[in-house]
């Protein structure tokens, strides 16, 4: 494989194209300007695209990437997301919860493996929205900070706002919700029965309890590109640290099963607008999607993180694509850097992402 070099990803773009990237890579991207990228269909100007994407992610990042560890700690949840494969209602989701010794075993076993960051996820999981399990996720982060002293994320859905402050207490450092569209009527479509402010004001809560945010939207579940154009601004809009566009994949089981996945190329597009609208966040590259050979297309469109790694052995699932690679060990950080040294791709320092996330949080309100 080629690795991301600008003269690899070098085409003749329209001149109209061409202009609004010049703007772009100066940090001056309009929305109605976004748009036009987003509408962009000819070879020549998709490559225009994701070069300056990539381009303005090395002028930030080097050819460095973060990596990010996944622990799905529960995959219940009380919820009935029409995408979802753990929606509430699905019979033919796997279901299991996870100890907190098991999760401490995992996490240590990825802490070695090299990555920078533990995601804890799981859907909302009714054991972990009463009082009792609100004290056991407090009890996983508490024990995973000090055990493990490492970056740590949590994803369990919308937490009272109690909840967040006690979590910032304990040094939590990053809360992922992702709202997956900003278009108030395809959310009550996807995100059946549940209330779009609520879950945008637990994302302001988090920060002002001195956590970094990570916001993100599916793609190919029925939105426009305005909404899309609308989503990225959106996220700029609420200083979200961390910013991700997925890829529908169809879940069994579930309401939208039959619904095809968008191409790649639309993931891509939205990867790259994310990119040039927010050029020093973080954007991942999800493993979660079609494995490898789907990662080196998120990162040439300007991701700069590789997410959803997952350890063998321990039965873990993924969200949008259970079992992808994981039991063959492919899905571990070893499985992954010869590709991306391939790609022309290192795997950044510890230290470094340790360097990022205390910079951003010093920047925090109230700090
Ligand atoms: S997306 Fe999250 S909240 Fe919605 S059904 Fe799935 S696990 Fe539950």
């Amino acid at each position: 494989m080629m690795p991301l070099t600008s003269t690899a990803l070098k085409g003749e773009a329209s001149r109209e194209v061409q202009e609004i990237l010049a703007k772009a890579a100066e940090g001056n991207l309009e929305e109605k300007d976004a748009l036009r990228l987003m509408k962009a269909e000819g070879i020549d100007d998709l490559f225009a695209l994701f070069n300056t994407a990539h381009e303005i992610r090395k002028r930030q990042f080097g050819d460095k990437v973060f990596a990010y560890g996944f622990v799905y700690f529960s995959t219940y949840c009380r919820n009935n997301c029409s995408f979802c494969l753990y929606r509430r209602a699905n019979r033919c989701a796997p279901r299991y919860r996870k100890k907190a010794d098991e999760i401490m075993e995992i996490a240590e076993m990825l802490k070695k493996s090299g990555v920078h960051l533990i995601d804890l996820t799981s859907g909302e999981d009714p054991q972990i929205h009463s009082e009792k399990g609100y004290r056991r996720l407090l009890s996983y982060v508490e024990r995973l900070k000090k055990e493990l002293d490492m970056p740590l994320m949590v994803s369990p859905g919308v937490l009272p706002k109690t909840v967040l402050r006690e979590l910032g207490r304990k040094g939590l450092d990053w809360y992922a919700l992702y709202q997956e569209t900003h278009n108030r009527l395809l959310f009550s479509k996807l995100r059946c029965r549940q209330d779009y402010d609520e879950r945008m004001k637990a994302k302001t809560y988090a920060r002002e309890e001195g956590m970094l945010i990570e916001e993100g939207i599916l793609i190919g579940v029925g939105e426009s590109r305005e909404d899309v154009v609308d989503s990225v601004y959106q996220m700029k809009k609420m200083k979200a640290h961390q910013v991700r566009a997925m890829g529908f994949i169809p879940q069994r089981g579930t309401p939208m099963e039959s619904r095809p996945s968008p191409p790649i190329l639309e993931e891509m597009k939205a990867i790259s607008l994310m990119r040039l609208v927010h050029p020093d966040r973080l954007i991942p590259a999800s493993y979660d999607i079609d494995g490898l050979k789907g990662l080196g297309l998120r990162l040439m469109a300007g991701a700069n993180v590789v997410t959803s790694l997952i350890p063998p052995r321990f039965h873990l699932r993924g969200v949008a694509q259970a079992e992808l690679d994981v039991e063959s060990s492919l899905r571990t950080l070893s499985g992954v850097k010869p590709y991306l040294q391939k790609l022309g791709l290192e795997v950044a320092s510890l230290k470094s992402y340790r360097k990022w996330i205390e910079e951003e949080k010093a920047r925090l309100p109230g700090k």
